[in-house]
């Protein structure tokens, strides 16, 4: 008796379950069907989910594993310019019959749903720091603007006239007497 309807999460596992040794493979796109994630980076609702599953059939259940690809889209932690970020995670888990020992996951109405492993799996991954690239120099603590990589101090520091003046000064005649003079000689 089935009366929900398979969420895209939900993979069917009928035909491979109590069958240990049994294998399917399946490679899916489902959007992001919320925000996940509440960092500075995050992966938007609708953001295309690239997810390469194995369902093995193993005494206990049916053990997960699989890869999920995406793109985390947010702010530098430094400078605050938009970021896209690639997020590529492994996952693994054994959802089990039902019956068996509790488990956080559960073979449900021959289905195993993927979406909380998945969600997990890439929040976990999510970077608490961000940056826009490693060595990204943030902002100048003065005028808030974002500093460029090279912050072009390449302009000559006019010389202080004041400074200017003391290198045309002769201090001590005396110095200058003491030093005796080099007399070549012929
Ligand atoms: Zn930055």
């Amino acid at each position: 008796m089935r009366t929900r309807r398979p969420g895209p999460f939900q993979l069917p596992v009928r035909d491979i379950e109590r069958k240990p040794g049994e294998m399917r493979e399946h490679s899916l796109e489902i959007p992001a069907p919320e925000k996940w994630g509440e960092g500075l980076v995050s992966v938007p609702e609708a953001e295309p989910l690239e997810l390469e599953v194995r369902l093995e059939s193993v005494h206990e259940g049916i053990l997960v594993s699989g890869t999920v690809d995406t793109t985390a889209t947010g702010v530098c932690g430094r400078c605050l310019i938009d970021i896209e970020e690639p997020v590529e995670v492994e996952f693994q888990e054994l959802f089990a019959y039902p019956g068996n020992e509790a488990s956080d996951f559960d073979v449900q109405d021959d289905h195993v749903d993927l979406e909380n492993l998945v969600r997990d799996a890439i929040v976990l991954s999510l970077p608490f720091q961000p940056v826009c690239q490693p060595d990204c120099p943030g902002l100048d603590p003065n005028t808030g603007e974002r500093l460029t990589e090279s912050p072009g101090d390449t302009e000559q520091t006019p010389v202080d006239s004041r400074w200017a003046a003391l290198q045309q000064y002769t201090p001590d005649d005396g110095d200058a007497h003491r030093a005796a003079p080099k007399t070549e000689k012929s």
